[in-house]
C-alpha cells in the first residue's frame, strides 16, 4: 500500500457550483475561472466539469490551449493579457479572448499581423492599482481600438478589491468605473466571485466566478453552505501512529503543545510538504473516523499531529479528513490565518489525486 494522502476531487461539485452562480446571475454569461490549475483541482478534470461553462477565464496560454485540445469551443479569456507579440499571434490563431492592460498591449495590437480580428477586453483600473489603464482614459482608448483592423471587439473590464468585504464595499470603484465609461456602449465584465454574489449591480454581461466553483466561499461572514455550494476538494489521510501522553508530556517539533490531563494523539500521514499550511495553530479543526477533533503541535513536513482523546474507535488506519465535505476548507483557513484560495493552490504534486 501507498502513503494513505490522498486529495479527491469531486466534479459534479464543481458542476454544481458552477450551476448555482448561473441561477445567482442567470442573465449574464460566466467565464469559468481555471487558473492555477483550476485552483489546485487538475485543470483538465475542472474542464471537463465545466464542459458547459459559456466560457473559460484563465492567465496560462498553455492551459488555453489544452482547453481547445480537450474540445473545448467556447470563449477562452486570457485574464492577464499576453506576455509577448508572439502570445498575441497565438491568442488570434485560437481565437482566445484577449485582456489588454498596458501600452505595450495596444503597441502590440497595432503593429502585429494578425490571422483573425481580437475579442479584447479593455481592463481599467478603477481603484485597484494593479493592473489596467486608468479608468478615465476608456473613452480615448475605445476610439483607438475601434481603428484597428486587429479588433473584433471590446469589452470593458475591470476588477474589485474589496467585494469579499460589506464594511468596505465596491461603490468607490463601481462609480468611478460608471462615471468613466458612461454612455460607451460595450459589453461589461465587472464581478469575480464575491461580487457576483454580493452585488447585483455588477454582473453586467460576463461574470468571472473562480473561488465558488471549488466550494470554498470569499466573504468571512457567510460561509460555503450559506451559498449553496458543495467542497470540490477532500484532502484525505489515514492515522498512521497512535500516542498515549500523560500530563506535561510535549508533542511534535518545538514542544508547542504540552499534555495537561492524559490523552491519545493520533498521527496523521500528512504535513507540510503535501501543502497543509505550516502554520495552522493547535485548535485548527480536522475530522476523524467522521468526528470533528483538532490539531495538536507543530505540523511537520510529512505529519501531523491530532487530538484523539475522546474519540476512542479512532486507530492507526481511520481515515482522516483534513478538509472537504466534513470540515470546511474555509475553517481550516481562517484558523491558519489564510484563505482557502491558497490551500487549495498548494495542494503538493505528491499527492495523488482521484475523482471521488
Ligand atoms: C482570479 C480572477 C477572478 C476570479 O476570482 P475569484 O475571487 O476566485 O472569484 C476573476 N477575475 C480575474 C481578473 C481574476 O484574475
Amino acid at each position: 500500500m501507498t502513503r494513505p494522502i490522498k486529495a479527491i476531487v469531486h466534479s459534479k461539485a464543481i458542476t454544481h457550483n458552477y450551476n448555482q452562480v448561473k441561477q445567482i446571475a442567470p442573465a449574464s454569461r460566466a467565464f469559468a475561472v481555471v487558473k492555477a490549475n483550476a485552483y489546485g483541482h487538475g485543470l483538465e478534470r475542472a474542464a471537463k466539469a465545466l464542459a458547459h461553462a459559456d466560457g473559460f477565464g484563465i492567465l496560462e496560454i498553455e492551459g488555453a490551449l489544452a482547453l481547445r485540445r480537450w474540445g473545448m469551443k467556447q470563449p477562452v479569456l486570457l485574464l492577464e493579457g499576453v506576455f509577448s507579440q508572439s502570445e498575441l499571434i497565438e491568442a488570434a490563431r485560437q481565437d482566445f479572448f484577449v485582456a489588454i492592460h498596458e501600452p505595450n498591449h495596444l503597441m502590440w495590437l497595432e503593429q502585429t499581423p494578425l490571422a483573425r480580428p481580437l475579442h479584447i477586453f479593455l481592463k481599467l483600473n478603477t481603484g485597484m492599482n494593479r493592473l489596467g489603464f486608468p479608468a478615465e482614459q476608456a473613452r480615448e482608448l475605445v476610439g483607438r481600438l475601434g481603428q484597428l483592423s486587429s479588433v473584433a471587439s471590446v469589452t470593458l473590464m475591470a476588477h474589485f478589491a474589496t467585494a469579499d468585504e460589506p464594511a468596505k464595499g465596491i461603490e468607490k470603484q463601481f462609480s468611478r468605473f460608471q462615471h468613466a465609461t458612461e454612455g460607451l456602449k460595450l459589453p461589461i465584465s465587472l464581478a469575480n466571485s464575491a461580487a457576483t454574489f454580493a452585488y447585483p449591480q455588477t454582473r453586467n454581461d460576463w461574470v468571472r466566478p473562480g473561488i465558488v466553483l471549488y466550494g470554498a466561499s470569499p466573504f468571512d461572514d457567510r460561509s460555503a453552505k450559506d451559498l449553496g455550494l458543495q467542497a470540490a476538494m477532500t484532502l484525505q489521510s489515514q492515522l498512521i501512529s497512535v500516542q498515549h501522553l500523560q500530563p506535561g508530556d510535549a508533542v511534535g517539533y518545538g514542544a508547542t503543545f504540552i499534555a495537561d490531563r492524559p490523552m491519545r494523539i493520533g498521527v496523521v500521514a500528512c504535513g507540510y510538504a503535501d501543502g497543509y499550511p505550516r502554520h495552522a495553530p493547535a485548535g485548527t479543526p480536522v475530522s476523524v473516523a467522521g468526528q470533528r477533533t483538532r490539531l495538536v503541535g507543530r505540523v511537520s513536513m510529512d505529519m501531523l499531529t491530532i487530538d484523539i482523546t475522546d474519540i476512542p474507535q479512532a486507530q492507526i488506519g481511520s481515515p482522516v479528513e483534513l478538509w472537504g465535505s466534513e470540515v470546511p476548507i474555509d475553517d481550516v483557513a481562517r484558523s491558519a490565518g489564510t484563505i482557502g484560495y491558497e490551500l487549495m493552490c498548494a495542494i503538493a504534486l505528491r499527492v495523488p489525486v482521484h475523482e471521488g
